[in-house]
């Protein structure tokens, strides 16, 4: 049954938002938290404690019982610690419900087995949450209940960041002091507060749950570890912008409903291209609340799919051979008072600002790619990166013709004196022909693309946060801004001094751009020949982390410090060697416990088949021995395939946790995971269907 809403009314009505504040609040508190919202400040207790109460009683009326700091901390979802609103019993034996300004800005979560890389144990063992108040709390409703949930940052009690949002609000506040100013040396006296708005786009798959049931691979690691491709894949491109199934359109329907409740303003849906995957892009918002609504986006659709009897799947590379999923992180720079800082413009004036922005950004890229490349790093990430399908593992620039016919003149002569749309040009850098999108976005295989007005960073995993690239992004163009500034605010002739370091800049890191095809493999070698890194999996990213660069990088803008930098390397090298490991023992399982038996069962029929037909006749047996002797050879070569992977997971275990560890899963666990891969997918081609003990890639991605 269909069931009909408006969703302009039910728009946000889970979230403690402006409109809600406003009405609720006394106007004296409510202007005190605004100002400490658009300030950055923080809250005072007093203020806190009448916010909280209305928070409190705006919660209970949408029936929520408890209420907790939400939090990301770095094992990649969200965490949180419920509390409920209930104070000791009276005298009488009933309670009150209360909820105290303290409890809103300040929790203290017994989180100590979150990861810190070793941090907390450098400096103190407790962590705890702060109200990120720039980001509206929300009244979470499902079936466990209604749950008040408070955004917040996670900090250890000497102030190192253990999470996610701590570095990206710190860097938020770096581009924030940068942009403005820059703009100010463009004469800009109005725009008071600039921030980075963050539109990610989310690919997923969805599968049916009765046959994810039957796979412990997916249950344990979100992939498949053994499958082989089905006779029909993604070759017809028939699903990209296909119809989208009843089946699929109630669900997307139900998760927007769900999403718009909490405000996120879902917008766009559509299929991608492989079979069973889908994608779904909200309207953007500013970095640190399209971060929490990406977060809420992941939970709702893995959520929502349940009630649908499916699963989603969130892993960068569920099926091999079949194109993984990631995100496309957009980003672009704005101000309070609406001006995007990517957006070319119309006047001489916008357009010098612009190349400047532009160039800066060429800059800040080929400075730090590694950086980049690194913020988009995780173990399932490595499947997909550089395959024939997503960016490829080296971080280039694509700028589009037009753009890059500019930067070319700018590079030979200083000037940019005519537009490849035919439109004259008037001076030097001055007029820009108008950038149109179409003509901007027409290539699919670059990492980061400019799209018109901003850039899209298409690398970032489906599953992981996108708070750390947009923590890079920010940081590494807040530095190039302050360089930019450095010099400009020095200079007595501001337009020639802009003119010189646009032109500077832009023959400097030329370098970065490249428009051509990503996938090709001229390309890995041209990237090569200019000095661009081309780092092919996680363990290699990492170092990018800590190095004297990215420590002064990071120091410098207030970011993070060497020790936070030292801590979430180690942390990202543990939760690598955990999802190998992981991955090897679901492997381990399935082949010892599931596979082998299932084609000992196989042969065992096959051999009773050939004796019995024997007795019969004196029949052509050359097929069903044949079948025989190569099922049992596959056998065998399974059976030592997984002695050997055995081995290997458990040296790499006993290694101590590290770089080195994570090393030797990469090597050797790894491979000795493709040895045992390779005979059970050849098995599967072969043995009677029936007696497969999981459903196949054909079951899973075309029949959901
Ligand atoms: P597509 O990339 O599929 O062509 P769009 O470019 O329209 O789609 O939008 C993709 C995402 O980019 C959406 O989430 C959208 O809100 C976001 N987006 C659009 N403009 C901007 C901008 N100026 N800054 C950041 N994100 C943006
Ligand atoms: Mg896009």
């Amino acid at each position: 049954m269909s069931e009909y809403y408006n969703v302009a009314e039910i728009f946000g009505e889970n979230v403690f938002n402006d409109a809600v504040m406003q009405e609720r609040l006394p106007k004296k508190v409510y202007k005190r938290l605004k100002d400490v919202i658009s300030e950055g400040r923080e809250l005072d207790l007093e203020t806190a404690d009448v916010v909280a109460h209305e928070m409190k009683e705006w919660a209970i009326e949408k029936g929520a019982t408890h209420y907790t700091h939400w939090f990301q901390p770095l094992t990649g979802v969200t965490a949180e610690k419920h509390d409920s609103f209930i104070t000791a019993p009276m005298p009488n034996g009933k309670v009150l419900m209360s909820f105290s300004g303290k409890e809103l800005i300040k929790g203290e979560p017994d989180a100590s087995s979150f990861p810190s890389g070793g941090l907390r144990a450098t400096f103190e063992a407790r962590g705890y949450t702060a109200w990120d108040c720039t980001s509206p709390a929300f009244v979470r409703q499902d079936a466990a209940g209604a749950t008040l949930c408070i955004p917040t940052a996670f900090c250890s009690y000497t102030g190192e960041a253990l999470d996610q949002k701590t570095p990206l609000l710190r860097s938020m506040e770096a581009i924030n002091t940068q942009s403005i100013r820059l703009l100010r040396l463009f004469g800009n006296t109005t725009s008071k507060k600039v921030t980075p708005s963050v539109g990610p786009e989310q690919e997923y798959f969805l599968v049916d749950r009765q046959k994810y049931l039957k796979r412990k691979d997916l249950i344990f690691t979100g992939r498949t570890l053994f499958g082989a491709m089905p006779p029909k894949g993604q070759e017809m491109d028939d699903h990209y912008f296909g119809a989208i199934r009843e089946r699929i359109a109630a669900y997307m329907k139900d998760v927007n409903k769900e999403l718009w409740k909490l405000g996120v303003s879902a917008k766009t849906q559509h299929n991608e291209v492989a079979p069973a995957q889908h994608e779904l892009a909200p309207i953007y918002a500013e970095a640190n609340i399209a971060v929490d609504h990406n977060q809420l986006v992941m939970e709702t659709l893995k959520k929502v799919a349940g009630r649908h009897g499916m699963t989603c799947l969130l892993h960068e590379k569920p099926f091999a051979g079949v194109n993984g999923s990631g995100k496309h992180n957009n980003w672009s720079i704005t101000t309070d008072d609406g001006i995007n800082l990517l957006d070319p413009g119309k006047t001489p004036h916008d357009n010098i600002q612009f190349l400047l922005v532009l160039t800066c950004i060429l800059k800040a890229v080929h400075k730090h790619a590694d950086l980049l490349r690194e913020s988009a790093a995780d173990a399932g990430n490595d499947h997909r990166l550089g395959a024939n399908e997503a960016p490829p593992a080296i971080i280039s620039i694509f700028l589009g013709e037009q753009l890059q016919d500019v930067l070319t003149q700018l590079i030979s002569t200083g000037e940019a004196t005519r537009s490849l749309k035919g439109e004259v040009l008037q001076t030097g850098v001055k007029t820009l022909p108008d950038f149109m999108k179409d003509a901007t976005d027409r290539n699919r295989t670059s990492p980061f693309a400019f799209t018109g007005n901003k850039f899209e960073f298409r690398m970032v995993g489906s599953n992981d946060s996108i708070a750390a690239p947009n923590v890079v992004l920010n940081t590494i163009v807040a530095e190039a801004f302050s360089d930019a500034c450095d010099v400009l605010e020095k200079s007595n002739d501001f337009e020639m001094a802009v003119h010189n370091l646009i032109k500077e800049q832009a023959t400097e890191h030329q370098d970065i751009v490249f428009n051509g095809n990503g996938y090709s493999p001229e390309w890995v070698e041209e990237a090569e020949r200019r000095g661009l890194p081309n780092i092919t999996n996680m363990v290699d990213a990492v170092p990018a982390l800590t190095t004297e660069k990215a420590i002064a990088l990071f120091e410098r803008f207030n970011v993070f410090t060497k020790a936070e930098l030292e801590s979430r390397s180690e942390i990202h090298y543990e939760n690598y060697a955990k999802a190998i490991n992981i991955e090897a023992r679901a492997m381990i399982d399935m082949a010892g416990k599931q596979i082998i038996p299932a084609v000992i069962k196989y042969t065992t029929a096959l051999a009773n088949s050939i004796n019995s037909v024997k007795a019969a006749c004196d029949a052509d047996l050359s097929v069903q021995t044949g079948l025989l002797t190569e099922v049992s050879a596959l056998l065998a070569e399974t059976k030592a395939a997984l002695i050997r992977l055995t081995e290997a997971a458990e040296k790499a275990y006993a290694v101590p946790e590290g770089r080195e560890q994570a090393v030797c899963y990469r090597d050797d666990v790894k491979t000795a995971m493709d040895a045992l891969r390779a005979p059970v997918d050849k098995l599967e081609m072969i043995v009677d269907k029936e007696m497969w003990p999981m459903p196949s890639y054909g079951d899973l991605i075309f029949e959901v």
